[in-house]
């Protein structure tokens, strides 16, 4: 899949969009292993994102990254389910704003009991 058919969400609030909760993936390349050796999780020679795809059960790649000899050294995948703040805001601020906003128009949520 190509990143122009990543699902996204924007924030409730202010409408920007919803930071995904990705993760990165290490790539070794094998003609480079020398000068990258030790971290990587993988160590193949990928160059593409549908070469990405082969070495993870996840089903977007969200971006790469290469080494001065161009073969992928990180990539980043991602879930297409996962956000921050629960898809609802860009920010903890937005999520604040959406708190007091509620509250100010009478919206009352019962933690506790008795209070
Ligand atoms: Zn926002």
């Amino acid at each position: 899949m190509t990143a122009t058919s990543l699902p996204k969400k924007s924030c409730i609030v202010c409408g920007r969009p919803v930071k995904r909760r990705t993760y990165d993936v290490g790539v070794e390349p094998i003609s480079q292993r020398t000068a990258y050796q030790g971290s990587a999780q993988i160590v193949a020679d990928i160059a593409s994102k549908a070469d990405c795809q082969r070495h993870t059960n996840q089903p977007y790649i969200v971006s790469t990254v290469r080494g001065p000899d161009g073969w992928i050294i990180r990539f980043t995948v991602w879930d297409g389910v996962s956000y921050f703040h629960r898809g609802y805001f860009c920010t903890g601020n937005c999520a604040q704003a959406q708190g007091y906003a509620s509250a100010e128009h009478g919206e009352r949520y019962v933690w506790k009991r008795g209070e």
